[in-house]
This record gives C-alpha cells, structure tokens and sequence, in this order.
C-alpha cells in the first residue's frame, strides 16, 4: 500500500481505537510525520502516563516501551515491532549487575535509561544524558558509585564531576559509526558549523565537538543559537527531526552511517497492524516494575 494511504489508514484506526503514537527522535521520518508526540525516551514515557488515552502505540525500542508501560502501568503500551531492542541496554544483564555489586558492597549504582526493567529494579537511582552529572553529584562524595551500562557516558559524567566510576563496558554501536576524519572534513566543508555530538560518542568524537547534548538539549540548543549550520553527531533520524523544526536552519549528519537498525524496525505497515490488533503488549511484571519505578522516580526527584 502507498506511503500516502497506509498514514491516512492510521489515522483513521488511531481514532476508532482512542490511541496515540509516541515516537523517539531517531524514528524513520514517515514515523515521525504520523506521530501524535516526538522526543526522548524519558519524555515520552512520562508523557505516556499524564495522556488521557488508554492506548498508547510506542514507537522505539524494547527499553523505551518498559518505560513508558513501568510509569503507565494501567495503559496498554504497544511496541509495534517487539525485536526492536537496544544492543547497548542489553550488554548489561541483572546477573551481570548483581555480581558487579557483590564486588563492590555498598556503592550506590546509578544506571542510564537506556537499561532493561529487570536491571533498573536492581538500581538506586536511573540517569539520562541530560542529568548524569547532577544524579551523580547527588551521590555523597564518600560513596562508591557503580554506572552502566554506557561506559562512554559514563566516563564523560565522571570527568566534568571529578568522580571515581565503577564503569560497566557498554556502548552504543550506532554512535560508534562517527569517526573523527568525517567531522574533521565537514568543518572544513562548512566553516562556522557549530559540532553538537551526543553523550554516547567515544573521546575521540567528543574531543572533536563544540557541545555534547541528548537530543532534546540538542533540540534546544539549535533553536535558540544564532548559528545557521550545525553538524549533528548522533542517530540520523536526528537530522530529520531537527530539519523540520527548524526549516531556516541547516542540519548535518556527523555521519551519514549513524543508523539504529532497531529504530528503523517500526515501520508505518507495523504502526498500522499494531493498531488494527492491539498487540503487542509490553508487560513489566508487578515487582520488577515496582523497583524500576522507583529508580526512575528517584531521578526525576533530582532533576
Ligand atoms: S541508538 Fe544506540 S542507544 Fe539508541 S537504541 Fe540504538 S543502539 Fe540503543
């Protein structure tokens, strides 16, 4: 079926059914063009619980959709492609972390939204790229303080706070794609473009950057610089994203192979049948949502 039809579909079917499609800035542009809200992970599924519908079509990855169904537990949270997972939230298991804290006993364990249920039930407290650096300045300075599974952000967050991390080894491998040569031509390319890159990049990358931003401070920060070129070191759906907000404005990719295969999983077919099924669920058992939740309350207590 046409592009044109399958989004009129949609359309129609989210209405008869009562429900709303959140999707993550690093959806494919027909996504993002059907979607009812655009943003980050946490956003989304904040808003997914102060929505008025029941319904709700999230489209992201695994993580994400636990998220929004952890903080909505009486909605029916959707992830129309359920093998959309995150490869970075993955390499940490709970067994993984219950063996990283028996090593170190009473270290507060801070972990990056970007983590499974059953590994934000073992945390204190959860962390986005956005406010790593206060969640971490919260912790008592005698404290030990584990942090996964992001070691890239987490060595980040550890410099500009001047704290010792016990650091999982996780990474992102899309934000692993940019390299610095790229960057280095398109400042020559474009003399004055402003580098933003995202948290998740390695040393070598951020060394190269102007300003590291999560896509909603990069999404503030183009809005409101007076600069006219910015080339964008993150997921490319970013691109897309930002063009659209801010048409005046020229958008680059840092690379043009920063591509989330699981973000590109949702297609408008899939939204399409999701929608006509209401399936499938994604289901946070009571106890393991229960610990979750409370990890990530902690951290909307700090900001
Ligand atoms: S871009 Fe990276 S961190 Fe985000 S969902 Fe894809 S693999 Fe996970």
């Amino acid at each position: 079926m046409p592009e044109i039809e399958l989004a009129q579909r949609i359309r129609r079917l989210k209405k008869e059914k009562g429900a709303v499609i959140l999707a993550h800035n690093y959806q494919p542009p027909p996504i993002q063009d059907i979607a009812d809200h655009l943003g980050d992970s946490l956003d989304l599924s904040r808003l997914a619980s102060t929505l008025p519908e029941e319904i709700i079509i999230f489209c992201g990855v695994h993580f994400m959709a636990e998220t929004a169904a952890i903080l909505a537990p009486d909605k029916r949270v959707i992830l129309p492609e359920p093998s959309a997972g995150c490869p970075m939230a993955d390499m940490i298991t709970a067994g993984d972390l219950r063996a990283m804290q028996l090593r170190h006993p009473g270290a507060v364990t801070i972990m990056y939204v970007n983590s499974t249920a059953e590994v934000k039930a073992l945390t204190d407290i959860c962390c986005t790229s956005a406010n790593v650096v206060k969640v971490i300045e919260s912790v008592p300075a005698d404290r030990e303080i584990i942090f996964g599974p992001d070691r890239y952000l987490g060595a980040w967050a550890a410099g500009l706070t001047k704290r010792e991390l016990h650091l999982w080894n996780g990474y992102c491998p899309t934000h692993q794609r940019i390299v610095p040569d790229e960057i280095r031509k398109l400042r020559r390319e474009h003399p004055g473009a402003v580098v933003m890159v995202h948290p998740e990049v390695n040393p070598l990358i951020a060394a190269e950057a102007d300003i590291l931003l999560g896509t909603g401070g990069m999404i503030r920060f183009a809005g409101s610089s007076d600069a006219g070129t910015f080339i964008v070191g993150t997921e490319l759906g970013m691109v897309y994203r930002l063009s659209k907000l801010y048409p005046g404005k020229r958008f680059i990719p840092a690379s043009e192979s920063a591509i989330c295969p699981n973000m590109k999983k949702i297609t408008l077919e899939k939204v399409a049948r999701s929608l006509e099924t209401l399936e499938p669920v994604i289901r946070v058992p009571g106890p393991v949502a229960e610990a979750s939740r409370s990890a990530i309350l902690r951290m909307t207590q700090i900001g």
